[in-house]
């Protein structure tokens, strides 16, 4: 029997790297206690358990460039249709059109699809700081910044009490490959999802609190039934 996923509401948090994704995710899951997938961080997990797809997944991200768009599409696809339907934060996917499209396809054949997207906009110069002061827990993946997101105990995680680290890929030539990577193969979903009247625009150069609060705010105007 086919799966039924018509109550599945997906929210796509879009933007660069360093655009605030996953601190605005973290923050949107505890708040409204939703399912959440970053595809950054499930790699990552794939890398250090080296998994096959983590070992095929490493070359790509430590050179800054995307992974083929089989292997994650695949990643996402199992993740989303195991476990519970209701509210789901996608994070950092899809990361191209061809991401876009195999995730519309998939939705559609359960009878779900893309709720909202919202794109955080971020200038250039503030990304580059962000990513080259940014600091990550190795254990929760909560990231904080050496000057604007400070730890309470300074190079430690607040909620796991463990030193914070640099990730690999936050060099300043690979922040440098993620960013012009984003521009070519990213940002073309803007129109993408603009043209499909899903997409909505968020200030992401603004205090991580405000920032949260104006997108749940809009996620329980969009997602108004008893997923929430
Ligand atoms: P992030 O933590 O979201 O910045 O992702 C870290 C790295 O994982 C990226 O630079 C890519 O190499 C890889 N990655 C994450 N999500 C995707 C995706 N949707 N498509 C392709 N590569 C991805």
């Amino acid at each position: 029997m086919a799966v039924d996923r018509t109550d599945m509401r997906i929210i796509i948090l879009m933007g660069a790297p360093g655009a605030g994704k996953g601190t605005a995710a973290t923050r949107l899951v505890d708040r409204l206690g939703c399912r959440h997938l970053s595809t950054g961080a499930l790699l990552r997990e794939s890398v250090e358990n080296a998994t096959e797809a983590g070992r095929e997944a490493a070359v790509y991200i430590e050179a800054g460039n995307l992974v083929p768009d089989a292997l994650i599409s695949r990643m996402v696809v199992d993740e989303i249709m195991s476990g519970d339907s209701g509210l789901f934060l996608l994070d950092g996917f899809p990361r191209t059109i061809v991401q876009a499209e195999i995730l519309q396809q998939t939705l559609a054949s359960v009878g779900s699809s893309v709720a909202m997207v919202c794109n955080l906009d971020v200038p250039r110069d503030v990304l580059i700081s962000r990513l080259s002061g940014r600091l990550v827990c190795p254990r929760c993946g909560d990231g904080y910044h050496v000057v604007t997101l400070k730890p309470r105990r300074e190079g430690y995680c607040d909620r796991c009490d463990i030193p914070l680290v640099q990730r690999d890929d936050d060099t300043m030539e690979t922040i440098i490959r993620r960013l012009s990577v984003y521009e070519e193969q990213t940002a073309p979903l803007i129109p993408w999802y603009e043209e499909r009247g899903l997409l909505w625009h968020v200030k992401g150069d603004r205090q991580i609190d405000v920032v949260v609060a104006e997108i749940a705010e809009k996620i329980s105007e969009y997602v108004t039934d008893d997923s929430l």
